[in-house]
């Protein structure tokens, strides 16, 4: 090819590019029935919170998650609809409690409405600071563990940790110190 006419191939890939790039894709929501009620949760506990958040562009699909996430990832790109993938496997889907499907699907909105980015603090008990913990080996252990677990008093971890999802400046709670 003479490299004229590549410099117009680059140029014109180059223009093809910045306008699908710059034409924003449609309002639209796809959400698979499983996942709703913890969509539907979120929207429930941000607006208690004083803190309404639209989830009204926003896709969720079950397929393969590829980012720092074991679980689930979020897609977030200039003018395109917020896409989140939840890995289905036992581990991460089939065989967590309802906890577990609501931390992974909090965490991933976390990202992709909130855009809040990963926190690994954790409190002097040990247990994480934040449902924005990306910790690979106990992946989404505030739910794992405290709030998954059957000893304790579940109803005021979840309020702290969702508390902390919406305000990151949430105080420690009493039973993390
Ligand atoms: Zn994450």
């Amino acid at each position: 090819m003479r490299p004229v006419s590549l410099l117009i191939l680059l140029l014109l890939a180059g223009l093809t590019s910045c306008q699908s790039s710059s034409q924003p894709e449609p309002v639209q929501y796809s959400v698979p029935t499983e996942v709703e009620l913890f969509v539907k949760s979120f929207r429930d506990e941000a607006k208690k919170r004083n803190n309404p958040v639209s989830t009204n562009n926003l896709i969720i699909t079950f397929g393969t998650a590829v980012g720092e996430d074991i679980c689930g990832e979020c897609q977030l790109e200039n003018g395109k609809t917020p896409r989140i993938t939840l890995n289905s496997d036992a581990f991460c889907w089939q065989q967590a409690s309802q906890y577990e499907r609501e931390c992974l699907v909090f965490h991933e909105l976390g990202h992709c409405l909130l855009t809040r980015a990963h926190k690994t603090d954790k409190f002097p008990n040990g247990a994480f600071a934040s449902l924005m913990n990306p910790n690979d080996v106990t992946v989404y252990a505030t739910c794992r563990y405290p709030i998954g677990n059957d000893d304790c008093d579940r109803r005021p971890r979840r309020d702290y940790y969702i508390d902390e999802l919406f305000d990151a400046g949430t105080p420690t709670p009493a039973w993390g110190k």
